[in-house]
């Protein structure tokens, strides 16, 4: 397996240091996008939606849980975590036929992405034996597949490509300076490392983050930042608004500012001009005017369905209501995409957790 390189930039004083080129956004220049007055910002973001996107167009994707709570990690939002008493009990794998009835359920509501997730710190090879049978079994639906099952080892990204896996989740969750304040169980390093095994076997990377956990507004910028200097930078950046669950660490925060978020959304499509920037987890705790913003400022992508993972989700009727209201549209499944979707990333790109996106994704 070749381990494909991944930048990393530790730190934002280094970063700042790194010279301005055209792959590269050091996070002092990412910290003055989110400075901006809101109108210019959005209207930034919005020219640049544009001119790589439909702006009318919204993909959706779907989240099962494939595999429930009892994590040994120690993500301090994830009600998954088995040290954490949230109320989620520690479920097996799901069968397959549990999997496929969801997956026809998901595309029968217009959802092109099916993404499975596994509160696993890493999958044991029998796991993934499981989880490739339903990766073949749901592509052989006509649906894009995405999974998210920790980190992966020498030679499972290998395997789950061959199952016909196109995408993998795995998120940096925030700032390198602030994720020890989040998790202790493993380290940035481990993360970059698995995202390198993901592109060294080929399958497209999903990697965003959280925010709403403390961090700072720097921090923030720290977090796109990383992302913005993966190089290439990941074809779909799914970013969370923290849902606090109690019984969690993070439980009883001070909520963040909505345009915060609406102005870290602008940042990621602004920093990552191709890629799909999703509303993920978090948008229950959000009115329809907030997430209008959201596609304003260029998210191009939302979770469908009733669940991310353990946390809610507005569902499936009121998410067709607002796109009705605000004239989008679901993206289509179309012959070839997958195709597309490589010469989009081979030309473009300078650059859960569910399980692993996030409180959810
Ligand atoms: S986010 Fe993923 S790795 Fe972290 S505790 Fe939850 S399930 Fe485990």
């Amino acid at each position: 397996m070749s381990l494909q390189p991944v930048n990393f930039h530790p730190h934002p004083a280094t970063s700042a240091l790194v010279a301005t080129t055209d792959d590269v956004w050091p996070v002092q220049e990412v910290l003055a996008l989110f400075e901006l007055p809101f109108n210019d910002l959005l209207y930034r973001a919005q020219q640049v939606h544009r001119t790589h996107f439909d702006a009318t167009e919204v993909e959706l994707a779907t989240l099962l849980s494939i595999k429930t709570g009892g994590c040994p990690e120690d993500c301090a939002y994830c009600p998954q975590a088995a040290r954490y008493d949230t109320g989620v009990t520690a479920q097996k794998i799901l069968p397959l036929a549990t999997v496929l009835e969801a997956a026809r359920a998901a595309k029968a509501h217009g959802a092109t992405r099916f993404c499975m997730g596994a509160a696993w710190r890493e999958p044991k090879d029998r796991d993934l034996e499981h989880v490739e049978e339903m990766v073949r079994e749901v592509k052989a639906l006509g649906l894009e597949t995405c999974a998210t099952l920790g980190m992966l080892g020498e030679g499972q990204a290998e395997k789950l490509k061959d199952a016909g896996l196109d995408y993998y989740n795995h998120n940096l969750d925030t700032a390198p300076e602030f994720y020890s304040k989040i998790i202790t169980t493993r380290d940035y390093q481990n993360r970059l490392d698995t995202l390198g095994r993901v592109r060294g076997a080929g399958i497209k990377v999903c990697c965003g983050g959280i925010v709403g956990m403390g961090e700072s507004r720097l921090q923030r910028a720290g977090l796109i930042a990383q992302l913005a200097n993966i190089d290439p930078y990941p074809e779909s950046v799914p970013v969370n608004h923290l849902v606090q669950v109690e019984g969690t660490p993070l439980h009883g925060l001070e909520a963040l500012d909505p345009f915060e978020f609406v102005r870290t959304i602008a940042v990621a499509r602004i920093t990552m001009p191709r890629a799909r920037v999703r509303l993920s987890a978090g948008r229950r705790q959000m009115d329809d005017a907030v997430q209008a913003l959201c596609f304003l400022a260029g998210a191009n992508s939302i979770f469908y369905g009733d669940k991310l993972l353990t946390t809610g989700n507005p569902d499936v009727e009121a998410d067709n209501v607002l796109m009705d209201k605000l004239g989008l549209h679901a993206r289509a499944v179309q012959q070839g995409q997958n195709n597309a979707m490589v010469c989009e990333a081979a030309t473009a790109m300078p650059a859960g957790e569910p399980a692993h996106a996030g409180p959810a994704a």
